[in-house]
This record gives C-alpha cells, structure tokens and sequence, in this order.
C-alpha cells in the first residue's frame, strides 16, 4: 500500500487496480470479442481516453483473450497455462513497452519488440505486443511501427494506448482500429465504489475524477491511511498560520511542494468541507474528509462567502493542472500566489 508521500501517478493506477472489477469496460470488451469472432478484428488497435479510465486493464484483458488457448463461451478460460502466465505477467508472448518517466519511446525500442512479432509464438497461437504511451513515440519510432502494421503476421496483434488520437501520425491511425473509452456516468460510478466498500455521495469529488475512476479510487484508498490524516492534519495548520501568522507562508508552501498533485487535493477538500458547512446549516457528516477539525471549519465557513469558495476551488485544480502538466514551471511561486489569493478572500469576509 503506497503511502501518501508516493501517491502513484493516474496512469500507475491502472496497474495497481488491474485485478478491481470495471463494469464500464465491460460493453467495450464485449465489442471486441464480437470483432473478433466475426473476423473483423483489426492486428493493430488504438485504445483511447483519460488516464486512470481503465485502458490498460482493457488492453490486459483483451491480451488474455487473445492468448488464451481453451477460450470458452467467447471469452478467455482463466484457467489455462497462458491465462495463468499472463495474470502473474510472466507470458513469452506478450511484450509491454512503455516510455520511462519524461522521456520518449525511440525506434532501437521499436525495433527490439517488432522483432519478436515476427517469431513463432512460444505457447499459443498468438502473440501480443502492448504499448503504453504512443504519443511518447518518436517520429522514427512511430515510422518502424507503422512499417510493422502494414505487414501485419496472422497471428500478431498490437494494442497502443493514448489518451487522445490527436498527436498520432494520420498514416499510422489509419492502419488503427480505435476504440475510444468513455467516462462512467454518475450512478455507474456511485455503486462501482459502493460495491468496494465506498459511500461517496458527494458530487463534487465524482465529477471531478469522472475521467479517470481508478484515480478516484486510488484518492480514496489514500484518504483511509493515516498518512494522509498527518497531511490533512497539517493542512488545517497551514491554512491556520497563513491566516493568522503570515510569516508561515513559507512552511505551507513546502508542506504542499512535497507531493503537489496529492496534496492540493486535500487543500480542495478543506475548502469543499468548509462550503458543505455554508450549504447544511453548520453541519458536516461524520465520514466527511476534514471533520476532526470541525470547529475550526464552523468558524471559517462564517468568513468565506460561497462565491469566494468556489473561486478558490477554480483556482486550485487550475494550479494544481499546471504543475502537473508543465514539469519545468516554477511551483514554489505559482503555489505561493494560489495561498496569497486564498488569503485575501479570507480577508474580503464576504457574507454567503
Ligand atoms: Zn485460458
């Protein structure tokens, strides 16, 4: 279990959650098995969609599929010698290539895996090449694949993932079949989670992790560690010191660095439990994210107005985008101009 300074990015999720059900996959990979019994199966398919979405668990099941050597009743068996090596990960005929963090899939790589298309197969029929990341491919990369999909071998298949088409050379997309993931809709979500053990009854949260699911659930499982209570903890303290003793400006900042994606998170919850106040008659539910700092919160909803409240949300998932998209920007000043903005609405003591 990672603890909260090592919140795995969303993309990892998905590989943390390969073995969770995802029954907003299921009408996807049910298409592709028709395909492929129909014999319109394509040797080279694209899945797109967000991260944490579930194309790798689509990617991995559809290779246990297509490997699998007494497939049963359309589907794979589970129980045979290839199902068995590709659940531990240990199967001869299926290759991963995904690009290390910030760098980019080059050709040498390419190769080295179209090369093993073309042997025979060790176990079954058929072999799978996975690629994570396609957009990560170089433009020399992206021509070695191409070449490998205009001379598909029968019994070779390639599955690329992307989270969108855009960046993809137009020529290699149209040796593709893509299938596009769609996100969940609300009640799908709301009983996936409940059926793991999770009541979430806050908009909010769904929709904001409405494109990526297993990202939604890695924040929950986060949020159950103490880990994350010493991290909520000190966040109520920052925010405490930044409104009353503003030379500590410094020690949230750091606080938040640390792990900005995760935790900018938790200052969005703060401030989500502190507009829930506003709207429930000073009342929060005991499973709320910031309860055991309830008092503090009462006396805060009564200097935020729920316009400043929701500004300062905006705010927060746009700052909290931009250091995880651009690496190379300055986080230290973005994140002290977000708490010096989060100051001043304080200061505004706005009525709701
Ligand atoms: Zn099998």
């Amino acid at each position: 279990m990672p603890t909260n300074n090592e919140i795995p990015d969303t993309d990892n999720a998905e590989v943390i959650f390969e073995n969770v059900t995802t029954p907003w996959l299921t009408p996807f990979y049910e298409k592709l098995q028709n395909t492929y019994h129909e014999g319109r199966f394509a040797h080279g398919l694209l899945f797109t969609g967000s991260a944490g979405i579930g194309k790798y668990k689509l990617a991995k099941q559809l290779a246990q599929f297509l490997l699998c050597t007494d497939k049963r009743d359309n589907d794979a068996c589970f129980e045979c010698h290839s199902c068995r090596l590709i659940s531990a990960n240990n199967h001869l005929d299926f290759h991963l290539l995904e690009a290390e963090k910030n760098k980019s899939i080059g050709i040498d790589q390419v190769r080295l895996l179209t090369e093993k298309l073309n042997e025979r197969p060790q176990l079954g029929n058929n072999k799978v090449v996975l690629i994570k990341g396609v957009d990560q491919l170089t433009e020399a990369a992206a021509n070695a694949l191409l070449k490998t999909l205009e001379e598909p071998q029968g019994d070779s298949y390639l599955i690329l993932l992307a989270r969108t088409h855009h960046q993809l050379m137009p020529t290699l997309l149209s040796r593709l079949q893509q299938t596009h993931i769609h996100s969940p809709d609300d009640q799908t979500l709301i009983d996936w989670l409940y059926a793991l053990g999770y009541q979430v009854s806050d908009y909010g949260v769904l929709r904001w992790f409405q494109n990526s699911p297993l990202a939604l659930l890695n924040h929950l499982k986060a949020l159950e560690q103490d880990a994350s209570l010493d991290t909520r903890r000190q966040c109520v303290e920052g925010l405490f010191n930044l409104l009353y003793q503003p030379i500590h400006l410094f020690s949230f900042s750091q606080l938040l660095i640390k792990d900005v994606e995760q935790n900018l998170l938790l200052v969005f919850h703060l401030l989500h439990d502190i507009h829930k106040l506003k709207l429930n008659n000073n009342q929060l539910n005991e499973d709320a994210i910031y309860y055991f700092a309830l008092p503090q919160l009462q006396l805060w909803q009564t200097q935020l107005s729920c316009k400043s409240l929701r500004v300062l949300s905006t705010e927060i998932l746009k700052t909290r985008s931009l250091l995880t998209s651009h690496s190379s920007l300055k986080k230290e000043l973005l994140i002290n101009a977000l708490l010096i903005k989060i100051k001043n609405e304080f200061k505004e003591n706005k009525a709701c």
